[in-house]
């Protein structure tokens, strides 16, 4: 491993992804933390051009700095999305160095946003580990175990409703039974002093005794029903 400077506000040390930098001292927003460095390659240059690693920094269309040498500490510096450094380029100078952002506090870990090419090249394919994409995706498993167990009260709770349908059904139709037997019962009873007390039991027997008027009767009105005459009857006698 490199050797740094005690002065220096960083030390290499073990990240989530391998090894990354970590502040030693608070360092201020805004404030120079270290710059990348290494041999510049030149995009008209046929051998340059050949060269590939993942420490590759374009500058510009023409240059870019090839940060993979030992001496660039730099490339120690992993990727965030939500980072608190940044590469600040000078074009001109074709100069790069990494800032402060926000107050970096001792001991965190410094992390720049390596822009959308790296991101969709590299790290897209394998997932981001940063910070923010790791809290994004736990929130995402966390929402799908909430739905899933939404889904799964939610069935229960439409089984239990279920059943408790059927037992209500299941009662009524036990009630009905008894009911109806009792109602026979009543209805035998019934009978039974009817006859006793003289009475023929009939379905249509209202409280007066008298006998309804059935269909029979309205079409025939009562009025013209012929009283039978005593004399015939005496004659059959
Ligand atoms: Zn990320």
């Amino acid at each position: 491993m490199p050797e740094i400077s005690s002065s220096k506000p960083y030390r290499i040390g073990r990240s989530k992804t391998g090894l990354g930098l970590f502040a030693t001292k608070k360092i201020k927003k805004g404030d120079k933390i270290i710059r990348y460095f290494g041999p510049m390659l030149d995009s008209k240059n046929k051998k340059h051009d050949d060269i590939d690693n993942k420490y590759l920094f374009e500058i510009n269309n023409r240059w870019t700095i090839d940060g993979s040498v030992r001496k660039n500490i730099a490339r120690y510096i992993n990727h965030a999305c939500r980072p608190n450094a940044e590469s600040d380029v000078n074009s001109r100078k074709r100069k790069v160095v990494i800032r402060a952002i926000k107050t970096i506090e001792p001991g965190e870990e410094i992390k720049y946003d390596y822009g959308t090419d790296y991101f969709k090249i590299f790290l897209k394919p394998i997932g981001c580990k940063c910070d923010h994409c790791e809290k994004k995706r736990a929130k995402k498993r966390a929402e799908a175990r909430a739905e899933k167990l939404r889904l799964k009260l939610k069935a229960e709770k439409k089984a239990a409703k279920k059943a408790e349908k059927q037992a209500v059904k299941d009662a009524r139709k036990k009630k009905t039974v008894v009911k109806a037997s009792s109602v026979k019962a009543a209805a035998s009873k019934a009978a039974k002093r009817n006859t006793l007390s003289g009475v023929k039991a009939n379905a249509h027997a209202r409280g007066t005794g008298k006998p309804t008027r059935t269909k029979a009767a309205r079409t025939k009105p009562l009025g013209r029903v012929q009283p039978k005459s005593p004399a015939r009857a005496k004659r059959a006698l």
